[in-house]
């Protein structure tokens, strides 16, 4: 029996990108070849890379005469580096909502003076800030859009006046959101796109070349857009498992259709949380993820309770981060529904036993 597998990240991915990645590793499109053999050079993988780029786009409906798209390796945290490496002149601004952006802020400050301009550290990263200082002389404004650890989101797009940044990792793809009004995507890749491994970068053209500093090749993202992301060896498993998950999106209906059922289980869980009196959810209710669904037990003896139940229902991975402790549902897009009914069915059972 599939295990109900409320992740973080790496997470679950739809049964049918499995079944075809296998396929893939045993014998690639009927070429006798496991596509971990093919070229990264072979037709045939440029085009899965120039589908997959170009649906990477398509779903968020960011244009291809502006933007572009690169599979990268080193996930997320390297473009942590990368981002202030090509956009950092003077000073940027980031928005501190907990672990991931205080990450990508110490990697922006090799690179010249990065600041706070708006935090929740003060109630505990259980809400999203307002941008408390005046943006208009900063390079560019970095957010992270969906807080993984908090269970945190911004429900709209930040006010500036200058380029925005966005790492996206956890909830790229997964609702409707003003896409054009950020200038710079970027996600790790296992959450909603693919296997872990890769990032996924989605950059306005324009907004490159603009520092006057020499950028090592494999760091600068002109580099790989100039070479059609083939400046070395690409990550074939890696491109080609994150197509069959965008194709199964687009196959869905896209972002629109998924928006809605995202909504779904988000708001059968929160219900079943917000209506049980031995339970605190964590975030702030106008800040709270459709993603990531935080919450507590008032009592460790319950806590244990979960555990067993969990155990018994086969629910796994539904620990709350290492560093703030408690519990964290994960709802990606490739959840089904039915294992959010399950959670919702076994915190319903716990009613007896609190
Ligand atoms: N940003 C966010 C929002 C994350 O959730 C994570 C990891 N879960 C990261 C960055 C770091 O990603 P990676 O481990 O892929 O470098």
């Amino acid at each position: 029996m599939k295990a109900h597998n409320f992740s973080a990240g790496p997470c679950i991915l739809p049964e049918e990108v499995y079944q075809q990645a296998a396929q893939a590793v045993l014998n690639f499109e009927e070429s006798g070849l496991s596509i971990l053999e093919i070229s990264h050079r072979s037709t045939a993988f440029i085009q899965i890379l120039e589908e997959a780029r170009a649906l990477a786009l398509d779903l968020l409906q960011l244009d291809k005469n502006q933007y572009s798209a690169l599979f990268l390796q080193g996930s997320a945290s390297m473009e942590f580096m990368r981002v202030p490496y090509n956009l950092l002149q003077n000073k940027a601004g980031y928005i501190d909502t907990g672990v991931w952006s205080s990450k990508a802020l110490a990697q922006a400050q090799f690179f010249g003076e990065s600041v706070v301009i708006g935090s929740s550290k003060a109630v505990g990263y259980t809400a999203i800030p307002k941008i408390q200082e005046c943006t208009k002389d900063l390079d560019y404004v970095h957010f992270t859009s969906n807080n993984t650890i908090y269970g945190t989101q911004f429900q709209n797009i930040p006010e500036t006046d200058v380029p925005l940044v966005c790492d996206m990792s956890s909830d790229i793809y997964s609702r409707k959101f003003d896409y054009n009004k950020i200038d710079l995507i970027y996600a790790g890749v296992q959450k909603n796109i693919g296997p872990a491994g890769l990032s996924l970068v989605l950059v306005k053209d324009s907004i490159l070349g603009k520092v006057d500093r020499s950028i090592p090749d494999m760091l600068d993202y002109r580099a790989h857009i100039k070479q059609d992301n083939l400046y070395h060896t690409a990550n074939v498993f890696g491109i080609y498992t994150s197509l069959l998950n965008l194709r199964w999106l687009l196959k869905q209906g896209g972002v629109d259709a998924i928006e809605k059922r995202n909504k779904t289980k988000a708001t059968l869980l929160y219900g079943q949380l917000d209506s049980l009196d031995f339970v605190d959810g964590t975030a702030t209710v106008a800040d709270r993820s459709m993603m990531n669904v935080t919450f507590t037990f008032k009592e460790e003896r319950l806590a244990a309770v979960f555990d067993m139940l969990c155990r018994e229902a086969n629910i796994v991975n539904i620990r709350g981060h290492r560093s703030v402790g408690g519990y964290r549902a994960s709802l990606y897009n490739a959840l089904p529904e039915e294992s959010v009914a399950v959670l919702v069915s076994v915190l319903e059972y716990m009613k007896n036993k609190a």
